[in-house]
């Protein structure tokens, strides 16, 4: 019932006396909008196309009494009041219907004020009435939405609105439940986005999380109804493929997230290309329960990310054995520094003419007390995973100034020695600071300094990188690139950049003298260099032919096995001591 002032009370007056009838609607016409009936029968037709707030029925009409239309009122309009009228003689008649639902009673002969009352406060129940249901209806509409958030929220990624692992676990239970009675196979495919490290240290953890939506939507795309898609958090997303028949449709389905995941990704300005590592395992063969299927097709994934990404790799038994290995190298890196554990290996540069030394570069290894001397290519990755590296970077720094401090106190030349430094220690915000401490702890002048940089940590985060290197080149400390030409340098960046030097990369130099795109790509990295007014150190020379090539191609500086492996401290004192070009057949010019 509206409460606003214009609304008038709809009441239908029903009895198969005429006089009655007139009597009331004379009464209420005025006041309320009225309608009327003659029998219970024509009383119902009313009702069905019309609501109204009050009814008021006499009892015994011929036909269908009041009492039987009782019920029938409140089926065809619930928030209905019902008004009985009963004749003195059927008092108990008009209680039984209260019983059946009826509100109230008023008597005939009519007393004008007692019909009036009774029906003032029968309108009133009906208000009452109607508010209760509307609060009610609210506080249902309330807890559904309630329900649906907290579900939401426990079932669901808030970024991706993918499942979460829970309601993932839940439906591979229950696939797997399946499966097994219908005795057919079930794929998990753990996904991880190869890129999204790179995206969210160089562009920022907002195109980091579009990157990940709108993977998420074309994902979604690839799987059926029946599948599911779901994240895991990270990069990770995981796939479900209930009931399939062979192992090739799972390879299917990720020839399909490949070619889903080919057209690039526009994240704001930016646009990008990602690719996706996948490990699978399969109900019943890899295992029969939720964890151990995730678990397994997460170490499938591992090997898929180590082999370099965009692969697959289906789950073995032994790669298990490879996991528990990683996991006790992890526990015995953790201590390795207090164990003074590292060592660093220097490596001699060389001018590429008169092949004298012109500086070092310091090369980490670890004695491990089980494995021996472990290379750093096994264990860094590692440690930069873990963030182990912070550790170890700042020991390696620290180790170099104190070793090259030294030797310039025994006399011996006095040159700068390389230290590399590995993306994430180079994101840290006192960098600079800390190097600086470090110079003045080991009384090191910063000219004698150098630091290694990848060219994708340069590339990250453009302008601190600038603010960083530039207060870093101020007070003395040269910069290289290092591992230069596997990254993707922007030139007009490099431009910009204060940096003394770029070091070839191994990969290049490696073919340098049998292919011709290789060649061709040094000298112009030459070129580039040079116009830049940077030095170019070419790295891993391990024959003639390569240092004549690059004596060609105007390189400056040299370091790899043809002049010297990297060397313990005693190695490197006596080629120091002895002042003279190392390699003596290739004859300096
Ligand atoms: P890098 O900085 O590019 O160092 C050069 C690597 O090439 C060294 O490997 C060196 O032994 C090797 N090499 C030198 N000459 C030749 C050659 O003629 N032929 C071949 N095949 N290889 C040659 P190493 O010592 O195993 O180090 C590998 C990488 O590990 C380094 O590459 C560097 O990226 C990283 N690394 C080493 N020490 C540290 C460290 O203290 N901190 C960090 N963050 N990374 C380090
Ligand atoms: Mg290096
Ligand atoms: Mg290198």
């Amino acid at each position: 019932m509206k409460q606003d002032t214009m609304y008038k009370p709809r009441i239908l007056v029903i009895d198969d006396d005429d006089q009655v009838r007139r009597v009331l609607l004379d009464i209420f016409s005025g006041v309320y909008d009225c309608s009327e009936a003659s029998s219970a029968e024509a009383a119902l037709k009313v009702l069905a196309q019309d609501s109204f707030d009050l009814v008021l029925s006499d009892i015994n009409m011929g036909g269908m009494s009041g009492l039987e239309l009782v019920p029938h009122v409140h089926s065809l309009s619930p928030d209905s009041v019902v008004l009985m009228i009963s004749g003195q003689s059927n008092i108990e008649t008009a209680i039984e219907a209260m019983r059946a639902g009826a509100f109230d009673y008023i008597m005939k002969p009519f007393d004008i004020r007692h019909v009036e009352a009774a029906v003032e406060r029968a309108l009133k129940q009906r208000l009452l009435l109607e508010e209760k249901r509307r609060y009610k209806d609210e506080l249902e509409k309330l807890l559904q939405e309630r329900t649906a958030q907290v579900d939401r929220l426990a079932y669901y990624d808030t970024l991706t609105s993918l499942p979460n692992r829970t309601l993932f676990e839940d439906r591979l239970t229950q696939a797997v439940a399946l499966a097994q009675r219908a005795n057919k196979k079930v794929a998990v495919l753990f996904i991880a986005l190869d890129q999204l490290k790179k995206v969210n240290d160089s562009l920022g953890h907002l195109a980091g999380d579009q990157l990940m939506q709108e993977a998420a939507v074309r994902l979604r795309g690839c799987v059926t109804k029946s599948d599911t898609v779901a994240r895991f958090g990270g990069d990770q997303f995981v796939l479900m493929l209930p009931e399939i028949e062979r192992t090739k449709d799972a390879v299917d389905v990720v020839s399909l997230i490949q070619e889903t995941l080919n057209p690039s990704f526009k994240l704001g300005r930016q646009e990008l290309f990602a690719t996706a590592s996948v490990g699978i395992s399969f109900f019943p063969d890899d295992g029969k329960e939720t964890s151990s299927l995730v678990k397994n097709a997460g170490a499938a994934l591992y090997r898929a990310k180590k082999s370099g990404g965009n692969e697959y790799r289906f789950y073995t038994a032994d790669m298990h054995a490879k996991a528990s290995k990683r996991f006790e190298l992890e526990t015995s890196l953790r201590h390795a520094i207090d164990n003074r554990e590292f060592l660093l290996h220097y490596q001699p540069r060389v001018a590429i003419d008169s092949l004298q030394i012109v500086g070092l570069e310091a090369l980490v290894r670890w004695q491990h007390p089980k494995l021996g001397l472990v290379p750093p290519g096994d264990f860094i990755p590692l440690a930069e995973e873990t963030g182990l590296i912070l550790p170890i970077g700042e020991w390696v720094l620290r180790e170099a100034c104190r070793q090259n401090c030294k030797w310039q106190n025994k006399g011996l030349a006095r040159m700068r020695v390389g230290v590399n430094i590995s993306a994430r220690q180079f994101q840290q915000q006192h960098l600079a600071d800390t190097v600086m401490m470090i110079l003045e702890e080991a009384e090191l002048a910063p000219e004698f300094l150098e630091l290694e940089l990848t060219e994708s940590s340069i590339m990250s985060n453009a302008e601190a990188t600038i603010e960083v290197l530039t207060k870093l080149q101020t007070s003395g400390v040269s910069i290289s690139v290092d591992d230069f030409g596997t990254g993707f340098s922007s030139l007009s960046y490099l431009k910009r950049l204060p940096i003394d030097s770029l070091k070839v990369d191994q990969s290049f130099v490696r073919e340098l003298a049998t292919d011709p795109d290789d060649a061709a790509l040094v000298m112009a990295i030459v070129s580039l260099a040079h116009t830049l007014r940077l030095r170019v150190v070419a790295e891993g020379v391990e024959t003639e032919e390569q240092l004549r090539f690059l004596r060609l191609l105007r390189c400056d500086e040299i370091q790899g096995y043809l002049i010297s492996k990297p060397l313990p401290v005693e190695g490197i004192e006596q080629l120091l001591a002895a002042q003279r070009p190392l390699f003596h057949d290739a004859i300096p010019v």
